[in-house]
């Protein structure tokens, strides 16, 4: 089946929270970097009024929607920065208490990801804290931001000297998502939960002090080319906001989309499904029956290096491929990383969400696709 595939940044920041552009500038950058859509996350507020297709014919059209980041203000250190889409209308009043946030976002039919969840400080900089996800006995999030741009480039400022050159070059340190996070989405996922994971930039356009040296951290044009997440549908965008913002959500609740990383190279036409008994087929997000197996198939349109991982491990391993088949034997999550070469080092590229592989009889209190069933798709 062909498939129609989307760019897009779900993290960002204008100035009604902490970030330094307006909706109509960030749409700017958008339309720059050739995104299909942005959803402007501003803290504890939901900003309505602004969402639509933003553009002209010459320069190309962006759809701009509105979501949120949720967190407690009044609790200190900051923790739990919870990324809210599709509400609707504004969750703040639930911010003290994450369950009864996602919930409620539930409820409203939208979805809930965990942000930037083992984000660190900098040991040298007081002023610059972690703000990590702490309460992990909660249920009914939709996903995981399982790359975000911009804690990765915190997580490679080690000292002074180091920082300065990252401020100017950030691409030669940053070689992937955090292993934290992607050792927890693994977890999450052999528990047998279904947990989307998505990519960001986080861009706030914020100017960073270090020593003498005063350095916008970055600007949107900049972080859009680096952290971005792809969906994959059926059905075209059509240039009607309500439309098209229904066919993204469902995308992203259901979880057919990849993450990519553009620095080492546009990642379009990649491509994760698999196939079992009686013509059965299944792509990223979907469950399929093992049956006597599942075949497994992954196709880039260049050569590369494609790793297939089942319960944190690689199962499979191929370099400078186009395709990848590998038969699954054990029911379960199974997710594929490409990496690919940039400036003499091997980077982090695509990131897919999983397909899930269920057993032909399903055991006792596995159901599945909980919160996907919950938002009414
Ligand atoms: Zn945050
Ligand atoms: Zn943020």
């Amino acid at each position: 089946m062909a498939y129609h595939e989307y760019i897009g940044n779900l993290h960002m920041h204008t100035p009604y929270s902490d970030g330094e552009a307006w909706h109509s500038e960030i749409a700017d950058a958008a339309i720059a970097t050739q995104l299909d859509f942005v959803v402007v996350t501003d803290h504890n507020i939901w900003i309505d009024g602004v969402q639509g297709y933003y553009g002209d014919e010459k320069r190309g059209y962006v759809l701009l929607l509105t979501g949120q980041e949720i967190h407690d203000r009044t609790r200190l250190p900051q923790v739990n920065h919870c990324l809210v889409y599709n509400a609707k209308t504004e969750m703040n009043r639930y911010a003290p208490d994450p369950q009864a946030l996602i919930k409620a976002v539930n409820r409203a039919g939208g979805m809930t990801f965990l942000a930037h969840p083992f984000d660190k400080g900098i040991d040298w900089r007081e002023d610059i804290e972690g703000i990590p996800w702490v309460d992990w006995d909660i249920e009914g999030y939709t996903g995981l931001e399982v790359w975000n741009y911009m804690s990765s480039f915190k997580a490679v400022l080690e000292n002074p000297l180091k920082s300065v050159r990252r401020l100017f070059s950030p691409e030669d340190a940053i070689i992937g998502p955090d292993e934290e996070t992607l050792a927890k989405w693994d977890q999450l996922l052999a528990q047998g939960k279904r947990v989307v994971g998505i990519g960001n930039s986080d861009a706030h356009g914020t100017p960073m002090k270090i020593g003498p040296i005063t350095h916008i951290v970055f600007p949107y044009d900049f972080l859009f080319n680096c952290v971005n997440t792809h969906i994959l549908t059926q059905h075209p965008l059509i240039g009607e906001m309500e439309h098209d913002a229904d066919i993204i959500y469902r995308a992203l609740a259901r979880g057919s989309t990849f993450m990519s990383y553009r620095i080492p190279g546009e990642a379009k036409g990649f491509r994760y499904s698999a196939q079992g008994a009686q013509g059965a087929t299944a792509q990223m997000g979907d469950s399929i029956r093992l049956g006597h197996g599942v075949t497994l198939q992954v196709l880039m349109p260049v050569r590369t290096h494609i790793k297939m991982i089942f319960r944190g491990q690689v199962v499979a391993d191929e370099t400078n491929v186009e395709n990848l088949t590998y038969v699954a034997s054990q029911p379960g999550a199974y997710r594929v990383e490409v990496w690919r070469e940039y400036k003499g080092i091997e980077r982090c590229w695509i990131l897919s969400n999983p397909i899930y592989v269920e057993p032909n009889i399903a055991p006792i209190g596995v159901t599945g696709g909980e919160s996907i069933k919950k938002a009414g798709y």
